[in-house]
Protein backbone atom coordinates (compact mmCIF):
# COMPACT_ATOMS: atom_id res chain seq x y z
CA UNK A 1 0.00 0.00 0.00
CA UNK A 2 0.85 3.71 -0.97
CA UNK A 3 1.02 6.71 1.88
CA UNK A 4 -2.27 7.79 0.21
CA UNK A 5 -5.80 5.94 -0.03
CA UNK A 6 -8.63 7.25 -2.12
CA UNK A 7 -10.40 9.97 -0.19
CA UNK A 8 -13.42 9.19 2.66
CA UNK A 9 -16.66 8.30 0.53
CA UNK A 10 -14.90 7.58 -2.92
CA UNK A 11 -13.16 4.26 -3.91
CA UNK A 12 -11.54 2.65 -6.96
CA UNK A 13 -12.79 0.86 -9.77
CA UNK A 14 -10.46 -2.46 -10.22
CA UNK A 15 -10.54 -5.01 -12.25
CA UNK A 16 -12.33 -7.40 -12.57
CA UNK A 17 -15.29 -5.58 -10.85
CA UNK A 18 -14.83 -2.76 -13.05
CA UNK A 19 -15.68 -4.79 -15.81
CA UNK A 20 -18.89 -4.91 -14.70
CA UNK A 21 -19.39 -0.98 -14.18
CA UNK A 22 -18.36 -0.44 -17.82
CA UNK A 23 -20.96 -3.38 -19.07
CA UNK A 24 -23.79 -1.20 -17.32
CA UNK A 25 -22.61 2.48 -18.24
CA UNK A 26 -22.96 0.37 -22.00
CA UNK A 27 -26.34 -0.90 -21.20
CA UNK A 28 -27.93 1.94 -19.72
CA UNK A 29 -27.07 3.86 -22.74
CA UNK A 30 -27.36 0.79 -25.73
CA UNK A 31 -31.39 2.26 -25.35
CA UNK A 32 -30.81 5.66 -25.74
CA UNK A 33 -28.46 5.60 -28.64
CA UNK A 34 -30.92 3.02 -30.26
CA UNK A 35 -33.79 5.91 -29.65
CA UNK A 36 -32.19 9.00 -31.23
CA UNK A 37 -29.96 10.45 -28.33
CA UNK A 38 -26.90 11.97 -29.01
CA UNK A 39 -23.84 11.58 -26.90
CA UNK A 40 -22.81 15.08 -25.09
CA UNK A 41 -19.99 15.79 -22.75
CA UNK A 42 -19.41 18.87 -20.46
CA UNK A 43 -17.07 19.77 -17.86
CA UNK A 44 -16.65 18.55 -14.52
CA UNK A 45 -17.17 21.52 -12.94
CA UNK A 46 -19.25 24.77 -13.98
CA UNK A 47 -20.13 28.13 -12.38
CA UNK A 48 -21.29 27.59 -8.88
CA UNK A 49 -24.18 29.93 -9.77
CA UNK A 50 -25.51 27.54 -12.51
CA UNK A 51 -26.09 25.13 -10.00
CA UNK A 52 -27.15 27.64 -7.35
CA UNK A 53 -30.34 28.61 -9.81
CA UNK A 54 -30.53 25.58 -11.82
CA UNK A 55 -30.83 22.41 -8.68
CA UNK A 56 -32.38 25.17 -6.29
CA UNK A 57 -30.97 27.40 -3.34
CA UNK A 58 -32.59 25.53 -1.10
CA UNK A 59 -31.64 22.35 -2.00
CA UNK A 60 -29.56 20.32 0.33
CA UNK A 61 -27.35 19.74 -3.08
CA UNK A 62 -26.56 23.29 -2.94
CA UNK A 63 -26.57 24.35 -0.02
CA UNK A 64 -24.95 21.30 1.78
CA UNK A 65 -23.20 19.08 -0.65
CA UNK A 66 -21.90 20.76 -3.33
CA UNK A 67 -17.35 20.89 -3.66
CA UNK A 68 -17.18 24.42 -4.47
CA UNK A 69 -13.62 25.96 -5.37
CA UNK A 70 -11.99 29.77 -5.88
CA UNK A 71 -9.96 29.55 -8.59
CA UNK A 72 -6.84 31.91 -9.02
CA UNK A 73 -8.77 34.09 -11.35
CA UNK A 74 -10.94 34.69 -9.10
CA UNK A 75 -13.65 32.33 -10.66
CA UNK A 76 -16.43 30.54 -8.46
CA UNK A 77 -16.15 26.97 -9.57
CA UNK A 78 -18.25 23.63 -8.09
CA UNK A 79 -17.73 20.27 -9.35
CA UNK A 80 -20.86 19.13 -10.85
CA UNK A 81 -23.58 17.68 -8.26
CA UNK A 82 -25.61 16.71 -11.08
CA UNK A 83 -25.88 16.64 -14.95
CA UNK A 84 -29.14 18.79 -15.79
CA UNK A 85 -28.37 22.04 -15.44
CA UNK A 86 -24.82 21.20 -17.39
CA UNK A 87 -26.66 19.50 -20.40
CA UNK A 88 -28.98 22.14 -20.57
CA UNK A 89 -26.31 24.59 -20.54
CA UNK A 90 -24.06 23.31 -22.80
CA UNK A 91 -27.40 22.69 -25.48
CA UNK A 92 -28.25 25.80 -24.88
CA UNK A 93 -24.64 27.36 -25.62
CA UNK A 94 -24.93 25.38 -28.43
CA UNK A 95 -27.80 26.84 -29.77
CA UNK A 96 -28.91 22.90 -30.24
CA UNK A 97 -32.46 23.91 -29.57
CA UNK A 98 -32.28 26.45 -32.45
CA UNK A 99 -31.30 24.22 -34.78
CA UNK A 100 -34.72 23.42 -35.64
CA UNK A 101 -35.17 20.00 -34.82
CA UNK A 102 -37.15 19.83 -31.17
CA UNK A 103 -36.51 17.72 -29.35
CA UNK A 104 -33.17 17.89 -28.56
CA UNK A 105 -32.17 14.58 -27.17
CA UNK A 106 -29.25 13.73 -25.21
CA UNK A 107 -26.87 11.00 -23.36
CA UNK A 108 -24.24 11.40 -20.99
CA UNK A 109 -21.86 9.41 -18.67
CA UNK A 110 -19.39 10.35 -15.94
CA UNK A 111 -18.62 11.72 -12.70
CA UNK A 112 -20.82 13.83 -10.44
CA UNK A 113 -19.74 14.82 -7.04
CA UNK A 114 -21.64 15.55 -3.64
CA UNK A 115 -20.20 16.10 -0.35
CA UNK A 116 -22.61 13.73 1.42
CA UNK A 117 -22.43 11.55 4.57
CA UNK A 118 -21.22 8.27 3.31
CA UNK A 119 -22.59 4.87 3.69
CA UNK A 120 -23.25 1.71 2.11
CA UNK A 121 -24.61 3.34 -1.42
CA UNK A 122 -23.98 6.64 -0.98
CA UNK A 123 -20.30 8.35 -2.03
CA UNK A 124 -19.23 11.56 -2.37
CA UNK A 125 -17.99 10.70 -6.10
CA UNK A 126 -20.45 8.61 -8.13
CA UNK A 127 -21.14 7.73 -11.42
CA UNK A 128 -24.64 8.43 -13.52
CA UNK A 129 -25.76 7.84 -16.99
CA UNK A 130 -28.15 10.02 -17.64
CA UNK A 131 -30.61 11.31 -20.97
CA UNK A 132 -32.17 14.40 -21.45
CA UNK A 133 -35.05 15.68 -23.88
CA UNK A 134 -34.87 19.07 -24.57
CA UNK A 135 -37.68 21.32 -25.96
CA UNK A 136 -40.93 19.73 -26.08
CA UNK A 137 -44.00 19.07 -24.33
CA UNK A 138 -44.88 16.19 -25.08
CA UNK A 139 -46.23 12.70 -22.62
CA UNK A 140 -44.80 10.57 -24.76
CA UNK A 141 -41.70 11.64 -24.31
CA UNK A 142 -41.72 11.30 -20.56
CA UNK A 143 -42.92 7.83 -21.57
CA UNK A 144 -39.98 6.97 -23.49
CA UNK A 145 -37.54 7.70 -20.75
CA UNK A 146 -38.99 6.00 -18.44
CA UNK A 147 -39.45 2.82 -20.78
CA UNK A 148 -36.26 3.08 -21.87
CA UNK A 149 -34.79 3.20 -18.05
CA UNK A 150 -36.97 -0.05 -17.89
CA UNK A 151 -35.52 -1.66 -20.56
CA UNK A 152 -32.19 -1.14 -19.59
CA UNK A 153 -32.61 -2.39 -16.08
CA UNK A 154 -34.16 -5.69 -17.39
CA UNK A 155 -31.67 -5.72 -20.20
CA UNK A 156 -29.12 -6.51 -17.31
CA UNK A 157 -31.14 -8.45 -15.74
CA UNK A 158 -32.45 -6.89 -13.01
CA UNK A 159 -35.93 -7.75 -11.83
CA UNK A 160 -36.34 -6.24 -8.06
CA UNK A 161 -36.76 -2.13 -8.63
CA UNK A 162 -39.94 -0.68 -8.80
CA UNK A 163 -40.99 2.81 -11.21
CA UNK A 164 -42.75 5.27 -8.28
CA UNK A 165 -44.32 7.91 -10.71
CA UNK A 166 -45.77 10.69 -9.56
CA UNK A 167 -46.47 14.38 -11.02
CA UNK A 168 -45.89 17.73 -9.55
CA UNK A 169 -47.80 20.18 -11.18
CA UNK A 170 -47.16 22.96 -12.83
CA UNK A 171 -46.34 26.80 -12.28
CA UNK A 172 -50.23 27.13 -11.90
CA UNK A 173 -51.71 24.82 -9.66
CA UNK A 174 -48.63 23.77 -7.67
CA UNK A 175 -48.40 27.64 -5.87
CA UNK A 176 -52.23 26.74 -4.38
CA UNK A 177 -50.91 23.55 -3.73
CA UNK A 178 -47.79 24.69 -1.92
CA UNK A 179 -49.83 27.63 -0.04
CA UNK A 180 -52.52 24.93 1.06
CA UNK A 181 -49.32 22.69 2.49
CA UNK A 182 -47.53 25.40 4.33
CA UNK A 183 -50.66 26.55 6.05
CA UNK A 184 -50.91 22.50 6.95
CA UNK A 185 -47.61 22.21 7.93
CA UNK A 186 -47.22 25.40 9.94
CA UNK A 187 -49.53 23.77 12.76
CA UNK A 188 -47.09 20.74 13.33
CA UNK A 189 -44.89 20.43 16.76
CA UNK A 190 -41.98 20.14 14.22
CA UNK A 191 -37.97 21.11 15.05
CA UNK A 192 -36.37 24.13 14.09
CA UNK A 193 -34.65 23.04 10.62
CA UNK A 194 -38.02 21.60 9.17
CA UNK A 195 -39.78 25.03 9.98
CA UNK A 196 -37.43 26.65 8.25
CA UNK A 197 -37.98 24.07 5.09
CA UNK A 198 -41.82 24.54 5.46
CA UNK A 199 -40.71 28.17 4.49
CA UNK A 200 -38.63 27.13 1.37
CA UNK A 201 -39.57 24.38 0.61
CA UNK A 202 -42.38 22.56 1.67
CA UNK A 203 -42.70 19.94 -0.38
CA UNK A 204 -39.78 18.32 0.56
CA UNK A 205 -41.21 18.30 3.99
CA UNK A 206 -43.33 15.33 2.79
CA UNK A 207 -39.65 13.51 2.48
CA UNK A 208 -38.91 13.28 5.75
CA UNK A 209 -37.83 9.68 6.60
CA UNK A 210 -38.67 10.18 10.42
CA UNK A 211 -41.36 8.10 12.07
CA UNK A 212 -42.39 10.96 14.12
CA UNK A 213 -42.94 13.66 11.34
CA UNK A 214 -44.62 11.07 8.82
CA UNK A 215 -47.33 9.97 11.24
CA UNK A 216 -48.09 14.08 11.45
CA UNK A 217 -48.07 14.07 7.83
CA UNK A 218 -51.55 11.82 7.59
CA UNK A 219 -53.88 14.40 6.82
CA UNK A 220 -51.59 16.58 5.25
CA UNK A 221 -53.28 18.16 1.52
CA UNK A 222 -52.21 15.97 -1.45
CA UNK A 223 -50.99 17.19 -4.82
CA UNK A 224 -53.41 15.20 -6.61
CA UNK A 225 -56.41 17.06 -5.19
CA UNK A 226 -54.79 20.48 -6.52
CA UNK A 227 -53.32 19.56 -9.86
CA UNK A 228 -54.72 21.37 -12.15
CA UNK A 229 -56.95 19.90 -15.45
CA UNK A 230 -54.05 19.98 -17.82
CA UNK A 231 -51.75 18.54 -15.19
CA UNK A 232 -54.12 15.79 -14.53
CA UNK A 233 -54.42 15.05 -18.35
CA UNK A 234 -50.87 15.19 -19.28
CA UNK A 235 -50.47 12.59 -16.31
CA UNK A 236 -53.07 10.38 -16.82
CA UNK A 237 -51.43 10.33 -20.68
CA UNK A 238 -48.17 9.36 -19.68
CA UNK A 239 -49.81 6.82 -17.00
CA UNK A 240 -51.33 5.29 -20.03
CA UNK A 241 -48.80 5.52 -22.66
CA UNK A 242 -46.29 3.51 -20.07
CA UNK A 243 -49.34 0.81 -19.25
CA UNK A 244 -49.47 0.17 -22.99
CA UNK A 245 -46.26 -0.56 -23.41
CA UNK A 246 -46.29 -3.24 -20.36
CA UNK A 247 -44.05 -1.15 -18.30
CA UNK A 248 -45.50 -1.49 -14.19
CA UNK A 249 -45.27 1.68 -12.09
CA UNK A 250 -46.63 2.61 -9.00
CA UNK A 251 -48.08 5.76 -8.12
CA UNK A 252 -45.84 7.57 -5.28
CA UNK A 253 -48.18 10.93 -4.07
CA UNK A 254 -45.08 11.25 -1.79
CA UNK A 255 -42.63 11.84 -4.45
CA UNK A 256 -41.29 15.36 -4.63
CA UNK A 257 -37.39 14.36 -5.82
CA UNK A 258 -34.49 16.29 -4.05
CA UNK A 259 -34.21 19.16 -6.75
CA UNK A 260 -36.32 21.67 -7.17
CA UNK A 261 -36.60 22.34 -11.10
CA UNK A 262 -39.04 19.32 -11.27
CA UNK A 263 -42.42 19.96 -12.79
CA UNK A 264 -45.26 17.71 -13.79
CA UNK A 265 -43.88 13.87 -14.11
CA UNK A 266 -41.78 13.09 -11.91
CA UNK A 267 -40.17 9.19 -11.38
CA UNK A 268 -37.57 7.38 -9.05
CA UNK A 269 -36.75 3.51 -9.64
CA UNK A 270 -36.18 1.94 -6.78
CA UNK A 271 -34.58 -1.24 -6.26
CA UNK A 272 -35.58 -3.52 -2.79
CA UNK A 273 -32.37 -4.96 -2.06
CA UNK A 274 -30.44 -2.14 -1.09
CA UNK A 275 -31.34 -1.14 2.25
CA UNK A 276 -31.97 2.82 2.96
CA UNK A 277 -30.23 4.19 -0.40
CA UNK A 278 -32.61 1.99 -2.30
CA UNK A 279 -33.00 5.13 -5.57
CA UNK A 280 -31.30 3.65 -8.56
CA UNK A 281 -32.42 6.19 -10.44
CA UNK A 282 -34.86 8.93 -10.97
CA UNK A 283 -36.09 12.01 -12.98
CA UNK A 284 -38.87 13.94 -14.57
CA UNK A 285 -40.14 16.67 -16.30
CA UNK A 286 -38.40 20.16 -15.90
CA UNK A 287 -40.33 22.63 -17.87
CA UNK A 288 -39.17 25.99 -16.15
CA UNK A 289 -35.54 25.16 -15.73
CA UNK A 290 -34.14 26.68 -18.70
CA UNK A 291 -35.81 29.91 -17.86
CA UNK A 292 -34.37 29.25 -14.41
CA UNK A 293 -30.66 29.74 -16.24
CA UNK A 294 -31.05 32.70 -18.43
CA UNK A 295 -32.74 30.62 -21.47
CA UNK A 296 -35.83 30.42 -23.78
CA UNK A 297 -38.59 28.65 -22.79
CA UNK A 298 -38.17 24.87 -23.33
CA UNK A 299 -40.14 22.61 -21.70
CA UNK A 300 -37.89 19.53 -21.14
CA UNK A 301 -38.05 15.82 -19.19
CA UNK A 302 -34.92 13.77 -18.11
CA UNK A 303 -33.35 11.10 -15.79
CA UNK A 304 -29.97 9.96 -14.19
CA UNK A 305 -29.30 6.71 -13.44
CA UNK A 306 -26.48 5.75 -10.86
CA UNK A 307 -24.10 3.00 -12.65
CA UNK A 308 -22.34 2.35 -8.60
CA UNK A 309 -26.37 1.35 -7.10
CA UNK A 310 -27.15 -0.70 -10.08
CA UNK A 311 -24.04 -2.39 -9.64
CA UNK A 312 -25.13 -3.04 -6.32
CA UNK A 313 -28.47 -4.11 -7.23
CA UNK A 314 -27.11 -6.67 -9.70
CA UNK A 315 -24.75 -7.95 -6.77
CA UNK A 316 -27.66 -7.95 -4.42
CA UNK A 317 -29.93 -9.57 -6.57
CA UNK A 318 -27.43 -12.34 -7.81
CA UNK A 319 -27.02 -11.20 -10.85
CA UNK A 320 -23.58 -12.09 -13.21
CA UNK A 321 -23.15 -10.47 -16.50
CA UNK A 322 -22.48 -12.53 -19.31
CA UNK A 323 -19.07 -10.35 -19.81
CA UNK A 324 -16.97 -11.38 -22.68
CA UNK A 325 -13.86 -13.12 -21.70
CA UNK A 326 -11.29 -9.98 -22.66
CA UNK A 327 -8.33 -11.91 -24.14
CA UNK A 328 -8.66 -14.58 -26.78
CA UNK A 329 -5.44 -15.93 -27.00
CA UNK A 330 -2.60 -16.24 -25.01
CA UNK A 331 1.08 -16.37 -25.57
CA UNK A 332 3.50 -18.50 -24.17
CA UNK A 333 7.00 -17.97 -24.71
CA UNK A 334 10.12 -20.55 -23.86
CA UNK A 335 13.21 -18.63 -24.06
CA UNK A 336 14.76 -15.42 -26.08
CA UNK A 337 14.00 -16.61 -29.05
CA UNK A 338 10.18 -17.91 -28.92
CA UNK A 339 9.68 -14.60 -26.94
CA UNK A 340 10.31 -12.37 -30.53
CA UNK A 341 8.55 -14.43 -32.64
CA UNK A 342 5.76 -14.56 -30.39
CA UNK A 343 5.61 -11.41 -29.72
CA UNK A 344 5.44 -10.65 -32.87
CA UNK A 345 2.36 -13.32 -32.96
CA UNK A 346 0.83 -11.39 -30.69
CA UNK A 347 1.30 -8.27 -32.40
CA UNK A 348 -0.17 -9.90 -35.82
CA UNK A 349 -3.27 -11.32 -34.26
CA UNK A 350 -4.12 -8.07 -32.57
CA UNK A 351 -3.81 -5.82 -36.02
CA UNK A 352 -6.16 -8.88 -36.93
CA UNK A 353 -8.95 -8.28 -34.40
CA UNK A 354 -7.89 -10.98 -32.61
CA UNK A 355 -7.76 -9.90 -28.36
CA UNK A 356 -4.30 -11.17 -27.52
CA UNK A 357 -1.83 -10.93 -24.41
CA UNK A 358 1.19 -12.16 -23.89
CA UNK A 359 3.30 -13.54 -20.64
CA UNK A 360 5.41 -10.36 -19.81
CA UNK A 361 8.73 -10.67 -17.59
CA UNK A 362 10.08 -14.05 -18.68
CA UNK A 363 8.39 -16.34 -16.81
CA UNK A 364 8.88 -20.49 -16.70
CA UNK A 365 6.07 -22.49 -18.04
CA UNK A 366 4.11 -23.40 -15.45
CA UNK A 367 3.77 -19.27 -13.77
CA UNK A 368 2.91 -18.47 -17.57
CA UNK A 369 0.24 -21.02 -17.80
CA UNK A 370 -1.30 -20.17 -14.79
CA UNK A 371 -1.47 -16.83 -16.13
CA UNK A 372 -2.84 -17.90 -19.15
CA UNK A 373 -5.90 -19.71 -16.93
CA UNK A 374 -6.74 -16.45 -14.87
CA UNK A 375 -7.02 -14.36 -18.33
CA UNK A 376 -10.10 -16.47 -19.72
CA UNK A 377 -8.42 -17.26 -22.52
CA UNK A 378 -9.45 -19.68 -25.04
CA UNK A 379 -6.61 -20.62 -26.53
CA UNK A 380 -3.06 -20.67 -25.84
CA UNK A 381 0.25 -20.52 -27.94
CA UNK A 382 3.17 -21.76 -26.83
CA UNK A 383 7.01 -22.05 -28.37
CA UNK A 384 10.04 -23.46 -27.51
CA UNK A 385 13.30 -23.65 -29.28
CA UNK A 386 11.95 -27.21 -30.75
CA UNK A 387 9.00 -25.73 -32.21
CA UNK A 388 10.68 -22.98 -33.86
CA UNK A 389 13.19 -25.41 -35.18
CA UNK A 390 10.07 -26.83 -37.27
CA UNK A 391 8.50 -23.52 -37.49
CA UNK A 392 5.78 -24.02 -35.86
CA UNK A 393 3.98 -23.13 -31.90
CA UNK A 394 1.94 -25.43 -29.89
CA UNK A 395 -1.61 -23.91 -30.16
CA UNK A 396 -3.84 -25.57 -26.93
CA UNK A 397 -7.56 -25.36 -26.65
CA UNK A 398 -8.24 -24.48 -23.11
CA UNK A 399 -11.42 -25.78 -22.92
CA UNK A 400 -11.01 -29.08 -23.99
CA UNK A 401 -7.34 -29.91 -23.48
CA UNK A 402 -6.04 -30.27 -26.91
CA UNK A 403 -3.19 -29.48 -28.27
CA UNK A 404 -1.57 -29.71 -31.81
CA UNK A 405 1.35 -28.09 -33.60
CA UNK A 406 0.73 -25.81 -36.18
CA UNK A 407 2.76 -23.93 -38.85
CA UNK A 408 3.81 -20.25 -37.47
CA UNK A 409 2.50 -18.57 -40.95
CA UNK A 410 -1.19 -19.89 -40.00
CA UNK A 411 -1.36 -19.41 -36.78
CA UNK A 412 -3.61 -16.36 -37.17
CA UNK A 413 -5.71 -17.46 -39.63
CA UNK A 414 -6.25 -21.03 -37.98
CA UNK A 415 -7.12 -18.47 -34.58
CA UNK A 416 -9.58 -16.45 -37.14
CA UNK A 417 -10.90 -20.02 -38.18
CA UNK A 418 -11.10 -21.49 -34.51
CA UNK A 419 -12.58 -18.31 -32.82
CA UNK A 420 -15.49 -17.58 -35.43
P1 LIG B 1 -30.41 12.28 -8.05
O1 LIG B 1 -29.83 13.27 -8.99
O2 LIG B 1 -30.13 12.58 -6.61
O3 LIG B 1 -31.81 11.93 -8.35
O4 LIG B 1 -29.58 10.97 -8.34
C1 LIG B 1 -29.83 10.09 -9.41
C2 LIG B 1 -29.18 8.77 -9.11
O5 LIG B 1 -27.79 8.95 -8.92
C3 LIG B 1 -29.66 8.17 -7.81
O6 LIG B 1 -30.81 7.41 -7.99
C4 LIG B 1 -28.48 7.30 -7.42
O7 LIG B 1 -28.51 6.07 -8.09
C5 LIG B 1 -27.31 8.09 -7.91
N1 LIG B 1 -26.73 8.87 -6.80
C6 LIG B 1 -27.06 10.09 -6.35
N2 LIG B 1 -26.29 10.47 -5.32
C7 LIG B 1 -25.43 9.44 -5.09
C8 LIG B 1 -24.37 9.21 -4.16
N3 LIG B 1 -24.03 10.12 -3.26
N4 LIG B 1 -23.71 8.03 -4.23
C9 LIG B 1 -24.03 7.11 -5.15
N5 LIG B 1 -25.02 7.27 -6.06
C10 LIG B 1 -25.71 8.42 -6.03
Amino acid sequence: MSTFQAPKGTYDLTPPRSATFLAVREAISAPLRDSGYGYIETPGFENVELFARGVGESTDIVTKEMYTLTTKGGDQLALRPEGTASVLRAALEANLHKAGNLPVKLWYSGSYYRYERPQAGRYRHFSQVGAEAIGTEDPALDAELIILADQAYRALGLRQFRILLNSLGDKECRPVYREALQTFLRDLDLDEETRRRIEINPLRVLDDKRADVQKQLTDAPKLRDYLCDACKAYHEEVRALITAAGVVFEDDEKLVRGLDYYTRTTFEFVHDGLGSQSAVGGGGRYDGLSEMIGGPELPSVGWALGVDRTVLALEAEGVELDLPATTSVYAVPLGEEARRVLFGVVTELRRAGIAADFAFGGRGLKGAMKSANRSGARYTLVAGERDLAEGAVQLKDMESGEQSAVPLAEVPAELAKRLG
